[in-house]
Order: structure tokens, then sequence, then C-alpha cells
């Protein structure tokens, strides 16, 4: 049953919320071969989320889809009250921001300058451990983001990624293998192999997720991420329902 859990439906363009917007991806999801679907926009659009519009489109369409969010994870926020009282089916806990740098959006490439870039990767994998370690979220989403732009460390990156890693596995979350990277100047699926191979010796359930802001961005290089993980030694993929994990073959 393959699924795609992180599909930005509303872009960023953001609410309202409709069928009408939505179905273009389900139907893409369709074509694309997958057999289930999961809407994960950004948290900042949580308000105009519409809860219909999923079990609408679930009746429209014959295919599970399933209810997400992805949480742009700042220590400072009180993320549990936010996302209370709401029938989520999962949720991705991502770190895009170090204090009021928003690293991986376009325009902010410079911020990298003011940074030891060992130093940067070091605090951005304490953020993402420090995402795990909430307990709140199902999925860590594109672990290695830092790398967007290509900025590499000079320690073993595995070394510097370790903490996350293990807060990871000990929260019970799966990671995502995001697709999107291969799109942005790295040119590289996130996580780098090396880190999934790690994972895999920690006995990390995985998912695989495009990020798509367009529909035809659904499900891209999925088959290339599948080959990955499958060359690592894993044999399934998580799925969520009502935030249980339970697995599909890979
Ligand atoms: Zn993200
Ligand atoms: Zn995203």
């Amino acid at each position: 049953m393959p699924a795609d859990y992180h599909i930005h439906g509303l872009a960023h363009v953001g609410p309202p919320h409709t069928v009408e917007r939505l179905l273009p991806y389900v139907e893409a999801a369709k074509a694309a071969g997958l057999t289930e679907i999961g809407f994960a926009d950004h948290d900042r659009y949580l308000e105009g989320l519409d809860f219909n519009v999923f079990s609408e489109l679930e009746r429209v369409t014959g295919m599970p889809v399933r209810a997400g969010l992805e949480i742009d994870f700042r220590p400072e926020k009180d993320h549990r009250r936010e996302l209370a009282g709401r029938p989520w089916d999962y949720l991705i806990g991502s770190v895009h921001a170090i204090g009021n740098w928003d690293f991986d959006r376009p325009g902010q490439e410079d911020g990298f300058n003011a940074w030891d870039i060992d130093e940067l990767y070091t605090v951005y994998f304490n953020l993402v451990a420090q995402a795990a370690s909430t307990g709140l979220f199902q999925i860590i989403g594109h672990l290695d983001l830092i790398k967007i732009y290509g900025h590499r460390p000079r320690k073993s990156v595995l070394t510097l990624a370790e903490p996350a890693l293990k807060a990871v596995a000990a929260s019970g979350a799966a990671l995502e293998v995001n697709t999107a990277g291969l799109f942005k100047p790295v040119g590289e699926i996130y996580p780098a192999a090396e880190i999934l191979e790690r994972a895999f010796s920690l006995n990390i359930p995985v998912t695989i997720g495009s990020d798509a802001h367009a529909p035809g961005e659904v499900a891209r290089e999925r088959e290339r991420a599948r080959q990955l993980l499958r060359r690592i030694g894993y044999t399934s993929l998580a799925t969520f329902a009502r935030g249980v994990m339970a697995t599909e073959s890979l």
C-alpha cells in the first residue's frame, strides 16, 4: 500500500482548504500508483484546515486520505497545545529555522556565512533531537535539511547527526526519506545514505515523502528512494492512521 505523506495541498498559498484544490493531488497519487495519500500542510495554515475536506476526498476518490500536518518545530513554542483536539493521523516534525533565521527559504542563503559550519550542523541537529524528544511527532521530516544549499560540515555528518538519530530512535518516530532534496541545490535525497544506514542499524522505521507543493510533484523520484532503502536493507515502510503505526512492504 504505497503512501506519500508529505503533500502540501495548500502549497505556499494557504487557505481556503477545499475539495477542488486538493483533488488534483489525489488524482496524481492514483496515477502514480499510490494507494494512500496524506496531506501535511505547514502548521501556519492550521486554522485554515477543514477535516471534512479529507473525508469528502476519500468518499469521492475511494483512496484513503490521511490527515497530517508538518510542524515547523520551534523550541519556544507550545506545539502540543496548538495541535490538540484534532483527529490527526500523523504529525511531521521538521526544523526549518534556527532562531529567527528560516534557513531553507529562498533568499536566506547568506545566513550560512555567519556560522562556523560544524557549529551550525551541531545546533541544527540538536533542534531536531529536541523535536523528536517531545514525543509529539510520528514522523521526523527531512532530517538533514541543513545541507539544502550544499554546505558540508568538516566533521563527519554521522557524528553530528548521532544525537538526532538517537532521539528519533528513542521517540519511536519514523524517519522520512524526502525526495525534494533532489530538486534543491544540494541535489540529494534527505537524509544522506550514510545517515539512513545508521537509522537502519538503530531500527528506525521510515516513510517516503515527496514534499509536493503541486500535484505534478506527488511521488516524484519515489523509485529512487525505494531503491536506496532496499539497498540499505529496509523491507518495509511505516504507515499511519490515527497516530498508530503499521507497515507496508517496500
Ligand atoms: Zn519541511
Ligand atoms: Zn514540507
